[in-house]
């Protein structure tokens, strides 16, 4: 029986026409939407997705904020293999697997790309997302990416940074898109245990089952100007409680104030940014010079020999009471 389709679009359900698309500029020309400045493609690039005039950050593609971040440019994939299956066999408006080719057209794999890299000189495994691809949502493959990158940072035994971009959790592999929150989260587990830190830079938008998983645990998470980051959109929440929300409504500069932020941080920065805290976090550990030989630095040899001491008079001490603990019992 051949499947029905179902519609997903909301304007559709209420008879709205959907949002107009800005009108194409001739050639490679685009147009800042805030403040309406034209700038051709080599500035765009130039510029990594930000515009010069006002600062407003444009979307990126996972590929292109890599070449950013990396040393020279150069990083080695993770999981580039791994591609989606349809065990659903889920259909919208068209099937899922005509969605994945439509998006892989677009350049790339899935909405996770991973890759091991050096930022200022410091090794680093990044899990980057890709909102071109089906709305940077989270299907099998991009938690098996997420994975398979902390893995290899474990065993690197470095830092794992991470840029989130996504609409949630992808709905057409149903539960089992739902099931990478957890795996995502059990991989920064095993993070964690091997004592390495999880940088987050949160990008606009990272919404849904993302920002409820592994978006939000990082020890150091900074966030792009004007991204929004929230479980639901305000469109949702004001659709739902016919409330009016504030305009700054879940904007990475709202999250700095109320702490869900450590810092909003321009585009253009952030690789000397991430490159510094990388720096600190990671230093190798430092050998750190005794009690005794403090005190004879600062002259004070009387204090050191005291102090030199110490550790022979406590063994003397503890052998003494374990030794005549059992006569204490008369035994
Ligand atoms: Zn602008």
């Amino acid at each position: 029986m051949a499947r029905r389709p179902i519609s997903i679009s909301i304007d559709r359900l209420r008879g709205r026409a959907p949002a107009q698309k800005p009108a194409k500029l001739p050639g490679d020309e685009r147009s800042c939407p805030r403040c309406e400045t034209h700038f051709s493609a080599q500035e765009f690039a130039r510029n990594v997705g930000v515009c010069a005039a006002c600062g407003h950050h444009f979307p990126l593609g996972a590929r292109a904020r890599l070449d950013h971040m990396a040393d020279g440019g150069r990083w080695t994939p993770i999981g580039e293999e791994l591609r989606a299956i349809d065990p659903l066999q889920f259909v919208d408006l068209q099937p899922y697997p005509e969605r994945i080719r439509s998006a892989e057209a677009k350049g790339n794999t899935e909405a996770l790309v991973c890759g091991e890299l050096a930022i200022s000189g410091q090794t680093c495994v990044a899990a980057i997302m890709d909102f071109g691809f089906l709305g940077g949502s989270m299907g099998s493959v991009v938690g098996e990416r997420f994975a398979r990158a902390a893995d290899r940072a474990v065993e690197l035994g470095c830092p794992l940074i991470t840029v989130t971009s996504s609409g949630g959790a992808r709905m057409q592999e149903g539960v089992l898109a739902l099931m990478q929150m957890a795996k995502s989260i059990v991989s920064l587990d095993e993070l964690n245990d091997a004592g390495l830190p999880f940088i987050v830079v949160l990008a606009h938008p990272t919404t849904g089952g993302v920002w409820a998983s592994f978006a939000s645990l990082g020890d150091i998470t900074y966030a792009e100007p004007g991204a929004l980051i929230a479980f639901s959109g305000p469109r949702v929440i004001e659709q739902t409680t016919r409330e009016k929300l504030p305009s700054d409504f879940g904007l990475a500069e709202r999250q700095l104030e109320h702490g869900h932020v450590d810092s909003v941080v321009d585009r253009r920065e952030l690789p000397a940014r991430l490159g510094s805290l990388l720096r600190i976090l990671h230093q190798p550990p430092r050998p750190v010079p005794s009690l005794a030989g403090q005190l004879a630095a600062n002259g004070s040899e009387g204090a050191a020999r005291i102090a030199r001491a110490l550790p022979q008079l406590s063994r003397r001490l503890r052998d003494r009471v374990l030794g005549e603990g059992p006569q204490r019992g008369g035994q």
